[in-house]
């Protein structure tokens, strides 16, 4: 493996190496990467990727490792993490954001601007490039119902641009984008009643405050939603609510979520995911898909 101390000399303080995954996942578990870098600017983060593609460095890219497991064993290479590509800009009906802009700006900004769809994904805690690349969504909106493009550069570091018809897409899926690193994306709204659009926020929080375990670090909901039925009631309904293996535990709360209910490894988390698969098999004979996205070696 070349060596990355040289990346130390281009970012600085925003270079750090052997860093624990509890420092940029919500599960706040699994191993350590070699590197963590988070570029200020796209130019920096396109830079970071050709420095790692002449040099056969693997390089991953994630927004607020809000819906991924890291292994224990940890990841070899390069994290870049988006969080500084962060800036918005609004015109007329439109929202341009970065990739790295969290999720919920984008729902509370045009809530208040009187720009209407995307209210009601409020609180989702990701970023803008992952909320395109999961096609995140609650309470029946999901971020492809306004997008309009997206821009981006392939594995080769040449510029893409996608229009939304370009990228094939359905509930928490988006087609085609591997490979590709998200640079922004652009929003197009139909007007709504900001009052309106900002008590449909309101509900949505208060909805999550109540029903999801918002104290203790998870990765929201484990399992896809099932056709015609939900994880949750499934897991419940296998007995599985409060179950654990080691630190990790199925929320008494909400019995979609996995929480780290104190110093989780990824290895527990990772067997009562296998474990609630085969016991909700074995109750109700649905096979639940996994949302969350496993990063390592497991
Ligand atoms: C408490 C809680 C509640 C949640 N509620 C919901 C919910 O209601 N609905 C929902 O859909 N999800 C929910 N999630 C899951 C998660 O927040 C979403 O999936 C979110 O969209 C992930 O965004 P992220 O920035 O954290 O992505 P990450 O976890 O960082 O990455 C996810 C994937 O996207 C890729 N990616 C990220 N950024 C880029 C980029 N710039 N370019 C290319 N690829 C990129 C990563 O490589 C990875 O494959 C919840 C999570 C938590 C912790």
């Amino acid at each position: 493996m070349p060596d990355l101390s040289a990346l130390k000399e281009r970012f600085g303080e925003h270079c750090v190496f052997d860093e624990p995954a509890a420092g940029f996942t919500t599960y706040r578990a699994g191993g350590r990467a070699e590197a963590v870098v988070r570029p200020g600017s796209p130019a920096d983060l396109l830079w970071l990727a050709g420095w790692c593609r002449e040099r056969n460095v693997p390089l991953l890219v994630l927004g607020r490792g809000s819906n991924v497991l890291v292994s224990d064993r940890g990841l070899p290479g390069v994290i870049a993490l988006t969080w500084r590509l962060s800036k918005i800009e609004i015109s007329g009906s439109a929202i341009e954001a970065q990739a790295g802009a969290q999720w919920d700006d984008i729902a509370r900004l045009s809530a208040e601007r009187g720009l209407a769809g995307l209210e009601k994904t409020s609180g989702i805690p990701g970023s803008v490039g992952g909320a395109v690349r999961m096609n995140a969504g609650a309470f029946g909106q999901e971020t492809f119902d306004r997008l309009a493009s997206v821009e981006a550069f392939d594995a080769s570091g040449a510029a893409v641009k996608l229009l939304k018809k370009d990228i094939a897409h359905g509930y928490r899926r988006a087609e085609g984008l591997d490979g590709l690193t998200i640079l922004s994306a652009r929003f197009e709204f139909e007007p709504g009643d900001p009052a309106v659009l900002i008590q449909d926020r309101s509900c949505v929080l208060a909805s999550r405050e109540a029903k999801q375990p918002l104290d203790y670090p998870s990765a929201g909901s484990v399992f896809k939603r099932p056709p015609g039925d939900y994880a949750s009631r499934l897991i419940d309904a296998a007995g599985l609510k409060g179950h654990r293996v080691g630190g990790a535990m199925v929320s008494d709360r909400h019995a979609g979520f996995i929480i780290n209910s104190g110093g989780a490894t990824a290895a527990d988390i990772y067997a009562l995911i296998l474990e609630v698969r085969a016991r909700v098999k074995e109750q109700s004979g649905v096979e639940l898909q996994l949302e969350q996205i496993l990063l390592g070696e497991f």
